[in-house]
């Protein structure tokens, strides 16, 4: 009997659905089983869209509030709905959500709303949603475990998703809290923090390093903090958080300083309305059968693939945050892309040199490449050409002046090796780069390209000049 099924995906969200996609257009019967009840993933659902669609409507919130008199325009009886905000939220999700519905139907990939285990190679069987309902087998010839990744607990503060949040209770709080930490200062711990400060929370970052956003160029992410301690947010950085107690009145959280020598050692409590937990995420692969098929899983979770995302046992692939590196949702849908084309015969790759990351605060933060310390850690020399956005006349024009763009460049070739941006649309502007970078494109090659005036990506075009130390505009 032949498969019914040349793929069959587990897991809905950027990555599975875009493979599904992939796969169907270059000619496999495929399908895709996801057991939310909504495709899009954690992106989708409760990540990426809507927490920026939070972002922005707080963020005119805050520029009603703080910014238009500047402009000469006076508002009064500026209040936030709270309600309205959030049922936006949801119907930006549910919209694209819907859309990713009608692309399988346009693709002809079949949905199937249910939890997915692997039975064998070739094998997969579907717990559908309704309780009642049989299982179904699928038989299919290739099989594609795409299902992303879960918070990271941390011990000691159990998450209620009401007092005691993580990103997904954080996006949803029925109300502005008076007082909040948020524990870990990275992209969700400032994204989200950023959210309820603008709209009245008086909130609290408590990061056991020294830096936030660890990881990011050092320059920029202590910009990063002097900026957003300027906009409101409280940092407590080098501290450990040993417990939270979530009562009538609130959360108490315990805290002590992580090296033993600061503040003489002292342990201290905080008490806050709502307390998110933000440290991280970790693979998902929760009653999908790996052990029992073979499918070996690495020390924290991560599913090893080879060069062709497949794992240790033929027919089965992996993607996405599941088999770890960024987890981000554009690294995610180009592994979906690569791994149907390399399953249907083609050949592909992906740069993981050039993928981009930002953080969509305010001003926003984009990364690609090198940063200057892993530069200097591996001994590459290199120039660097930086150039504040104050010197830029549309950032004056918009009154939106802090922060820089920095290229590096190999200090031989000109060969730009990394980008590292905070100001207006930095998630934008660092897209030009990133394309540069693909190409093998030097700082030059950007310095020399006419860039539109007076506009934002001129910043870019300046720091590129700067790295030959002819910048003409600072
Ligand atoms: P997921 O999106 O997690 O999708 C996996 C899917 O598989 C889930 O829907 C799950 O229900 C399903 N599933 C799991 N097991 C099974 C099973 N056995 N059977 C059936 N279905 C199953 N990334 C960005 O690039 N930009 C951002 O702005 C951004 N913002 C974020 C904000 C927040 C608050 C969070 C939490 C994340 C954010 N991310 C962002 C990260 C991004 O969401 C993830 O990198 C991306 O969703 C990973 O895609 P994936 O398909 O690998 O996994
Ligand atoms: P993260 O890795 O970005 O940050 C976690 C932070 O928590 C780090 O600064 C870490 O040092 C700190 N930390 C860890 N343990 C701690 C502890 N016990 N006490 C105090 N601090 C502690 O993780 P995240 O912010 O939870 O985000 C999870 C993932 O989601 C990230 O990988 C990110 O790529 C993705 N995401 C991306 C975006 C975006 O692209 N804009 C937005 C949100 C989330």
């Amino acid at each position: 009997m032949s498969d019914a099924y040349d793929l069959v995906v587990i897991g809905g969200g950027p990555a599975g659905y875009v493979a599904a996609i992939r796969a169907a257009q270059l000619g496999m019967k495929t399908a895709v089983v996801e057991g939310r009840g909504a495709l899009g993933g954690t992106c989708l659902n409760v990540g990426c869209i809507p927490s920026k669609a939070m972002l922005q409507s707080s963020h005119h919130y805050e520029m009603a509030d703080k910014e238009f008199a500047h402009h000469g325009i006076d508002v009064s009886g500026l209040k936030v709905n709270l309600k309205t905000m959030l049922a936006r939220k949801d119907k930006v999700v549910e919209g694209l959500t819907g859309g990713i519905e009608m692309l399988m139907k346009k693709n002809k990939v079949d949905y199937i709303k249910g939890w997915g285990k692997i039975d064998a190679v070739g094998k997969v069987s579907v717990k559908p949603l309704e309780g009642k309902a049989k299982a179904q087998v699928l038989d299919t010839a290739n099989i594609l475990i795409a299902t992303g990744s879960e918070v990271t607990p941390l011990p000691g503060v159990e998450i209620d998703e009401k007092q005691i949040v993580s990103s997904t209770g954080a996006l949803a709080l029925p109300k502005v809290p008076k007082t909040m930490a948020v524990i870990g200062a990275g992209v969700i711990g400032l994204e989200l923090g950023s959210v309820w400060r603008r709209l009245g929370s008086e909130v609290t970052v408590v990061e056991f390093l020294d830096v936030a956003l660890p990881g990011m160029d050092g320059e920029v992410s202590k910009h990063a903090q002097r900026i957003l301690t300027k906009q409101g947010l409280t940092f407590k950085m080098k501290t450990k958080v040993t417990g939270a107690k979530a009562g009538k009145d609130g959360v108490t959280l315990t805290m002590e300083p992580r090296d033993a020598k600061d503040s003489g050692g002292k342990a201290e409590t905080l008490k806050v309305d709502v307390v998110l937990v933000a440290i991280g995420r970790r693979p998902f692969t929760e009653g999908l059968g790996l052990k029992e098929v073979g499918v070996e899983v690495g020390d924290r979770g991560f599913i090893p693939v080879d060069a062709d995302y497949q794992t240790n046992v033929e027919g089965i692939y992996a993607i996405g945050d599941v088999i770890g590196g960024a987890m981000l949702a554009h690294k995610a849908e180009d592994e979906g892309v690569v791994c149907a084309e390399i399953m249907a015969g083609q050949t592909g790759h992906i740069d993981y040199g050039a993928i981009p990351g930002i953080v969509y605060t305010h001003p926003e933060i984009a990364a690609v490449g090198k940063t200057e310390e892993q530069l200097k850690e591996a001994g590459i020399a290199y120039n660097k050409g930086k150039f504040p956005f104050t010197a830029n006349s549309r950032a004056r024009c918009n009154d939106d002046t802090d922060g820089f763009v920095k290229i590096l460049a190999d200090a031989t070739t000109d060969k730009v090796l990394g980008c590292h941006i905070i100001g207006p649309q930095a998630g934008d502007l660092i897209q030009e780069v990133v394309n540069v970078m693909e190409f093998e494109g030097s700082a030059e090659d950007i310095a020399r390209i006419c860039h539109g005036h007076p506009g934002l990506p001129e910043s870019v075009k300046e720091a590129a000049l700067g790295v030959a130390g002819r910048a003409i505009h600072i």
